[in-house]
């Protein structure tokens, strides 16, 4: 049956512990699912795992055997993983174009594109036992309009169409459904140092039709929906959630 609730589900929410991620554990708590929160920060996971009562575990995704070590644990944890939200990113680089060296280029696609393949990647086998399973993959805005000065993050997220698309059509068969979610401006830690800069905000929130930034709150309910069985007949998608930026 087709349902807008997250009962008895088992999901993992990468970087779940603060910004936006953190908005989308409590989320995925308060509709019914036992959450599996990931990150490096121990602190900032316990609390949120403690507050959500969930389960914290230790992952940086740039390794491989982070990876593969957090889905066994969350394996034990929680006896299975229903959904994986790979939300876990870092900063653009915030330099002018030409200046990103080969290092930070390496770096910052590492996170961003790299790590989302380990974490579905990893899920793969557990989903195709099981034949269902749900990938939620936090894109960007910056895929479709650019980013000026961090092209590095602008590539990782354009990459992660091709690839949430790649992994659509290769898990269709066992019915797991992979949809993108394309975040506009959004006020967390990592947009701070543009957002708390007055004329850029206004610039910002200027050039979206609803007039505002969004909140962490904001990304949430789509995250609901595409982890529960109401969006069954749901894949291969990319969803724009950013006010209508760059629409007004
Ligand atoms: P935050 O900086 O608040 O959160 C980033 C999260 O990613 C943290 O929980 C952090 O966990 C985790 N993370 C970073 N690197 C790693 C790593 N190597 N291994 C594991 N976890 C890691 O940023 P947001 O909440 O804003 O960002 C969440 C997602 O949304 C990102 O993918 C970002 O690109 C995307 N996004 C954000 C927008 C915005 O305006 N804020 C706009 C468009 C997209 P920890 O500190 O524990 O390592």
């Amino acid at each position: 049956m087709s349902e807008l609730t997250l009962a008895g589900r088992r999901a993992v929410v990468t970087g779940g512990a603060k910004g936006i991620g953190a908005a989308i554990s409590r989320a995925y708590a308060r509709s019914g699912a036992k959450v599996a929160v990931w990150g490096r920060d121990r602190d900032a996971l316990h609390a949120m795992g403690e507050e959500i009562d969930g389960v914290a575990v230790e992952c940086d995704v740039t390794s491989t055997e982070s990876v593969e070590q957090a889905v066994g644990t969350t394996l034990d944890l929680l006896g299975g993983i229903d959904v994986m939200v790979a939300n876990a990113g870092r900063a653009g680089e915030g330099i002018a174009f030409e200046a990103v060296d080969d290092e930070l280029w390496a770096d910052v696609i590492d996170t961003n594109l790299s790590g989302v393949w380990r974490c579905i990647r990893s899920v793969v086998p557990t989903f195709k036992e099981q034949r269902h399973g749900k990938v939620i993959v936090m894109g960007s805005l910056a895929s479709v309009v650019g980013m000026s000065r961090a092209p590095a993050y602008a590539s990782a997220k354009a990459g992660l169409l091709g690839l949430s698309r790649s992994a659509a059509a290769a898990l269709a068969r066992y019915n797991v459904q992979v949809n993108t979610v394309l975040p506009g401006w959004v006020r967390t830690g990592m947009s701070a140092p543009e957002l708390d800069n007055d004329a850029v905000r206004v610039r910002l929130e200027d050039r979206t039709i609803q007039k505002r930034t969004g909140s962490p709150e904001d990304l949430a309910g789509v995250c609901v929906y595409l982890g529960s069985s109401a969006s069954d007949f749901h894949t291969g998608d990319v969803i724009r959630v950013d006010g209508g930026y760059l629409l007004a």
